[in-house]
Order: C-alpha cells, then sequence, then structure tokens
C-alpha cells in the first residue's frame, strides 16, 4: 500500500468535490485532479523515460501543480525531493547531484538560477513549471503523455526525500517511506485533530516542509487544499481568506501565530471558520501561545517533530490547550506534549541509557513514522538511528505523565563556570520585555568562563529596549549566572529558508566582533 492510493479513492468517492483551490477559486475537482496527475504519471515515465525509483526535484513556490507532480511521482513509483523555493541556487545545485534527480520542476524565477548552477550535474533536466493561469511551455510538456494506471509500490519503497534544513554543515535527505508518512496521517487524524471532507487546509507555510507533509491527510480525508494567491504567508491574506473556506486548518511556524496575531487585521478578524492553527517547528514561547488564544479561542495544536520523524514524536491537542484548570496546566502549555499513536519516546544519556522521569537528556523516537535512513550516507544512518532509536539531537525532559519539555538542540547549550544554560529559557524571559520583537541567545568562547552568554535582540523600535532594562527583566527571572553578559541589538535575526534561527552564524559574529574589540 503506497500513498498513490489516496487520491483515486478520494476521486472515486467524489469526483466532483472541490481539490484544489488558489485563494477563494476552486481551480479543480478531485475528478480532474486525478486525472492530470494521471497523464502527469504517464509523462514521466513514458516521455522522460524515468524508471520506478527515479528522484524527482521540485524547486517550486507553493501551487497547485506542486501536489500534482507530487501526486503523480506517487502515481507512477518516482521518489519526489521536495525543495524549499527558497533556497539558493547552490544548495538546490548540491541537493541534485547528491540525489541524483533525473528531473527538476522549478517555478519559473527559479529556473534559470538553478540552470546556472546545475550545469555540470549529469543527466538532470530541468523543467520550468509555472503557477494557474500561465501555464509555462514546458509544463504543457509534462501533460502531453497517456495517462498511465497507478503503480502497485511496495510500503517501504521511498515515498519523500526530505532533506533537513541544515542549520548546520550540509542538508541530509531523511528518507520517508510510504509506511512513514502513512503512519504520520493516522497519527494525525488520531493525535492532533479530526478531518471532516469539508474542512480544507491552506498551505501558507512551505510545502517543501510541514505544510506539503500535511497534504497527505488532508488528500486521506478528501478534504480540500487551498494556496493562497501569494503562495506564501500574508496575515492579511490568510483572514480574507478564512471567509471564504469553512473548517479551515492550517501549519505555521511559532514566528507566523505571532506574525498573525501581531497583524492588524486580527483585531476584526472572524475566526469562525478557522478550524485549526497547528503549530511546531521551533519553540512557541509562553506568551504568545496565551495571546494567540486568547485572541482567536481554542483553535491550537502542536506538534514535534522533524525531518527525521516527519511531524510525529509529540503532540499537544487543542482539548489539552483548553485544561486551564488542570494542576499542571502552565508546565503542560510549555511543553510539546505527549508521544504521538505509535511512536515511543524516552529521555537519555550520553550512554543511551534512560534517565528518570525529571531528568533532562536527549529525546530518542522509535516507532514506525521514523525515516529508513539518509540517502546515501551511511555513516550518518548507523550514528543517528543506533540501537534501533531515533537520536534527534533535541535535549528535554519527560514528565511523570509523558509530558515532554524541551530545552534545547544539544549543541546550542551553553556551557558557562561548569553549569549548562538552556538559551530557550533565557530567550522566554526576554520575550516579557515589551520592548522586545525577537531574540535569540548564544554561548560565546570565554577564557575564564569557557562560554559567555550573548543576547541578540532584535527591538520593536530603536530605544525601545535599554540594556537596563533587559538585565532587570532577566535579574528578576533567572538566576544571575544565566544572564546575557553582552547585548547585540539587530535589526533582524539571520534565519534559513525554513524561518529557522541561524544560531550558528550568530555565534561566528559574536566571536568576530569580540576578536575585533
Ligand atoms: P526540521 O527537521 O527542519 O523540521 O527541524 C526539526 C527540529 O525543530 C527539531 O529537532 C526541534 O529542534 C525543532 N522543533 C520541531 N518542533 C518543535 C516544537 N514543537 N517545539 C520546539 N522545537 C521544535
Amino acid at each position: 500500500m503506497t500513498l498513490a492510493r489516496l487520491l483515486p479513492r478520494a476521486a472515486a468517492a467524489g469526483p466532483d468535490r472541490p481539490a484544489l483551490a488558489v485563494g477563494p477559486r476552486v481551480h479543480s475537482t478531485f475528478g480532474q485532479m486525478a486525472a492530470r496527475v494521471a497523464t502527469i504519471a504517464g509523462t514521466l515515465r513514458g516521455r522522460f523515460g524515468l524508471d520506478p525509483g527515479a528522484r524527482v526535484a521540485l524547486a517550486m513556490a507553493n501551487g497547485p501543480a506542486f501536489l500534482e507532480i507530487l501526486c503523480a511521482c506517487w502515481h507512477a513509483g518516482l521518489v519526489p525531493v521536495p525543495m524549499n523555493a527558497k533556497l539558493h541556487p547552490r544548495e538546490f545545485a548540491y541537493i541534485l547531484g547528491h540525489s541524483g534527480a533525473r528531473l527538476c520542476c522549478a517555478s519559473p524565477g527559479l529556473a534559470a538560477a538553478i540552470a546556472g548552477e546545475s550545469g555540470d550535474i549529469p543527466d538532470c533536466r530541468l523543467l520550468a513549471v509555472a503557477g494557474p493561469g500561465e501555464p509555462a511551455a514546458e509544463e504543457r510538456d509534462l501533460l502531453a503523455g497517456e495517462p498511465i494506471a497507478t503503480m502497485e509500490g511496495r510500503a517501504d519503497d521511498a515515498a519523500w526525500l526530505f532533506y533537513t534544513s541544515g542549520t548546520t554543515g550540509r542538508p541530509k535527505g531523511a528518507v520517508l517511506s510510504h509506511r512513514n508518512l502513512l503512519a504520520m496521517t493516522r497519527a494525525y487524524t488520531t493525535d492532533v485533530d479530526s478531518i471532516a471532507a469539508d474542512d480544507c487546509i491552506l498551505h501558507a507555510a512551505p510545502m517543501s516542509h510541514g505544510s506539503g507533509l500535511y497534504a497527505v491527510p488532508h488528500l486521506a480525508a478528501g478534504a480540500l487544499q487551498v494556496i493562497p494567491e501569494s503562495g506564501g504567508f500574508d496575515p492579511a491574506e490568510v483572514f480574507e481568506l478564512v471567509r471564504f473556506h469553512a473548517g479551515m486548518t492550517f501549519f505555521a511556524a511559532p514566528t507566523m501565530v505571532k506574525r498573525l496575531i501581531e497583524h492588524p487585521a486580527c483585531a476584526d478578524a472572524d475566526p469562525r471558520n478557522l478550524k485549526t492553527v497547528v503549530y511546531g517547528g521551533g519553540p512557541m514561547y509562553g506568551g504568545d501561545i496565551k495571546r494567540a488564544m486568547a485572541r482567536l479561542g481554542n483553535r491550537f495544536a502542536q506538534i514535534y517533530g522533524q525531518g527525521e520523524s516527519p511531524m510525529t514524536i509529540t503532540a499537544f491537542s487543542k482539548a489539552e490547550h483548553a485544561m486551564t484548570d488542570h494542576p499542571r496546566y502552565a508546565a503542560r502549555l510549555a511543553s510539546v506534549g505527549r508521544a504521538q499513536t505509535g511512536v515511543a519516546v524516552r529521555i537519555a544519556d550520553a550512554d543511551d541509557q534512560t534517565v528518570p522521569a525529571g531528568e533532562l537528556g536527549e529525546v530518542l523516537v522509535r516507532g514506525e513514522p521514523v525515516m529508513t535512513g539518509y540517502w546515501n550516507n551511511p555513516e550518518a544512518s548507523a550514528r543517528t538511528l543506533r540501537g534501533g532509536w531515533l537520536h534527534t539531537g533535541d535535549l528535554g525532559v519527560l514528565d511523570a505523565d509523558g509530558y515532554l519539555t524541551l530545552k534545547d538542540r544539544s549543541k546550542d547549550v551553553i556551557i558557562s563556570g561548569g553549569a549548562n544554560i538552556y538559551p530557550r529559557e533565557v530567550e522566554e524571559v526576554l520575550q516579557l520585555h515589551p520592548g522586545v520583537r525577537e531574540c535569540a541567545v548564544i554561548g560565546r568562547p570565554h577564557a575564564d568562563w569557557g562560554e559567555e552568554v550573548v543576547a541578540f535582540v532584535v527591538p520593536r523600535h530603536a530605544e525601545a529596549a535599554a540594556i537596563e532594562s533587559l538585565d532587570a527583566v532577566c535579574l528578576a527571572h533567572l538566576a544571575r549566572f544565566k544572564r546575557p553578559r553582552q547585548y547585540v541589538f539587530v535589526a533582524a535575526l539571520p534565519k534559513n529558508a525554513y524561518g529557522k534561527i541561524l544560531k550558528t552564524e550568530l555565534r561566528r559574529k559574536a566571536a568576530k566582533d569580540r576578536s575585533s574589540e
């Protein structure tokens, strides 16, 4: 059983039901989508001569074509390699070469840049695929073949090569099988939220990542997939679209949730059609989720996952968000919830031995959603999956009830004077200061202490956050040794294409500033 069955199944049940929409308008029904997908699959196999297992890269902005090509790959037994449209041409070239992609479907704006960097990648054909209403000449080629029947693949075949965001070093390609993504799909409806056929998912976040992964459970439910006309996240557009489409869910990084509720349109938005905002992918600060719930109500669910166990390690449901009178509510709201169905989570020490509840260690994960390994990287696969457990690189604590609280990535922990300082704890406190828009805390090498704490702060406006008042907030909430020894005010924090803060870059900057002092 593979994911290829999902679309024909939805099309058989409701051929005239809407499958894809762009903004407020329906782009295709399930019957139309299934027909196009079978034809694209036929083209990929026939005209382009791709054999089962061949990799097809997608360097595409969010759009209906992204989903059609994804489904066509499954239909034809090919392996999609979705890449974030915001990557640098050199990063595209690296992934194309590393995955051995035979075809790269690219948005027209990206095709030229990729061609410039990827000229020397053998056997990789580049195809420009435009957005709706503006078919690129070559896109018509995709529909030039004959439709084919669904390929009967195996559950353990690769369904998605997920290149990690690579906040350090080269990205690695997590091989996600059909079985992995079907396990994610079942866990979604058990642990995250229900999906009715009348519901829809809005792809406001990159479809190459979480939003695209969550296309799968919505496809399984026969729900509508809505792509914003902007192709990305625009809070005003989200509030506009929620008026047109009922039962709307979208996946959002915590920074998107913050931008959504801080947007002026939020004040008079009618959230009745908004079913669920699933957030995850990075830490959500306590103040932000409380403000979001106060404004938009009980519409939030959290997930913790990583490319290696897509969207599926733990979840904190809407019902759990609403249990405000639970004696441990505050601690639970600061957690990432409990292990999702079919997933085992344990906390281990440096020797992979399980530590008691309440103690800190690395988060290890086992279960059906966990990747089969990294593409063409047996050493990293063996290291990361040693003993049959996925080593997430995240540090966390499990409480006696099974709620997991993440502290930090192990490489981000600051060790100062022999004591561990968790940047997230300091960031959470700095966020309490009304003048702080965003902040990131890192460690900088220090001759006496090993490392010292440095905070990068994006103030709401010039003069908004004076050092003395930032220090006062830290002293009021933190042990003295944890407070930043230096504040660096910046206009923006460096982020990768997925919006994750590049702490490696901040560490480099802090070390350079010190050496030039
Ligand atoms: P990626 O593989 O790019 O999706 O990144 C996964 C990493 O993002 C995880 O290993 C965590 O460090 C972080 N992450 C994911 N979900 C959460 C969450 N709900 N809260 C805090 N950090 C998260």
